[in-house]
């Protein structure tokens, strides 16, 4: 069952969203060449402490608990790397996926970032997987079902050369961070199952992984990174949306809107 969300809900979802937003402001300072990932997790541990948040990813289950606050996946890394010792050097596409828990409400969102100068596949892929986020959240204000959103998703990704991944969707979200229902960035017949009409008070991680090679993937041993099967570099972004009677309201922003 979909939660709906009040509009006074709505904006006390905010204050998570928008400290997830200053998460990513803070990430996006420290990329560089020679930082290593752990580093970042901390900085971004250390700024939800500071503000009292609960960090959602750190301990979730799985065959081993996640260790880190955020996901940290590079180049052919998918999702769910997990922070260390890598550092970073030019070249490399980062994606940073952070979420936290402020006043009883979740926000999630995740970003990609260059360091350094990337290669134009990588740049590319970069431009499109943004685009492909704004795409859908605009599509909100218009679209009836979310079967409409995830196609305008699919050609578009299809149309650059690339892949969406279909083993991750994206979720509801509220006072839990995975909330019904899941939202596909793809359609498909199993899919269309669970397609659901946009009505305001839907609140939504969206967040479409694509990659510049084939849709597969697969997951390491350490029981959590996934990386593409040919090894070719992958993109994600995401954030955490509200539907409401005015259109759509990017939650994990510290934009205007
Ligand atoms: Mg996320
Ligand atoms: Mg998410």
């Amino acid at each position: 069952m979909i939660v709906l969300k009040r509009p006074k809900e709505i904006e006390q979802m905010r204050a998570a969203g928008r400290l997830v937003a200053e998460a990513h402001r803070l990430v996006k300072q420290m990329v560089a060449p020679g930082v290593s990932t752990l580093e970042i997790d901390q900085e971004v541990e250390a700024l939800f402490e500071k503000h009292g948040a609960t960090p959602l990813f750190k301990g979730y289950p799985g065959k081993v608990p996640f260790p880190a606050v955020c996901c940290i996946s590079v180049n052919e890394q998918v999702v769910h790397g997990i922070p260390g010792n890598r550092k970073l050097i030019a070249g490399d596409l980062l994606k940073v996926d952070t979420g936290c828990r402020l006043e009883g409400w979740c926000g999630d969102s995740a970003w990609s970032y260059a360091v350094g100068e990337i290669d134009p596949v990588k740049k590319k892929l970069m431009q499109i997987g943004e685009e492909n986020l704004m795409l859908a959240i605009r599509s909100l204000a218009t679209a009836r079902s979310w079967s409409d959103v995830a196609r305008a998703m699919q050609t578009h990704v299809r149309e650059a050369g690339f892949s969406v991944v279909e083993q991750f969707v994206g979720h509801g979200i509220g006072r839990e961070m995975h909330e019904e229902p899941q939202v596909p960035n793809f359609v498909s017949q199993e899919m269309a199952k669970h397609d659901f009409r946009l009505t305001p008070g839907i609140v939504l991680a969206i967040e479409p992984m694509v990659n510049a090679g084939k849709k597969e993937v697969r997951v390491l041993n350490d029981h959590w990174t996934v990386e593409t099967k040919d090894k070719k570099p992958s993109v994600h972004f995401e954030h955490t949306v509200a539907i409401t009677e005015n259109g759509p309201l990017i939650l994990t922003t510290l934009d205007a809107q």
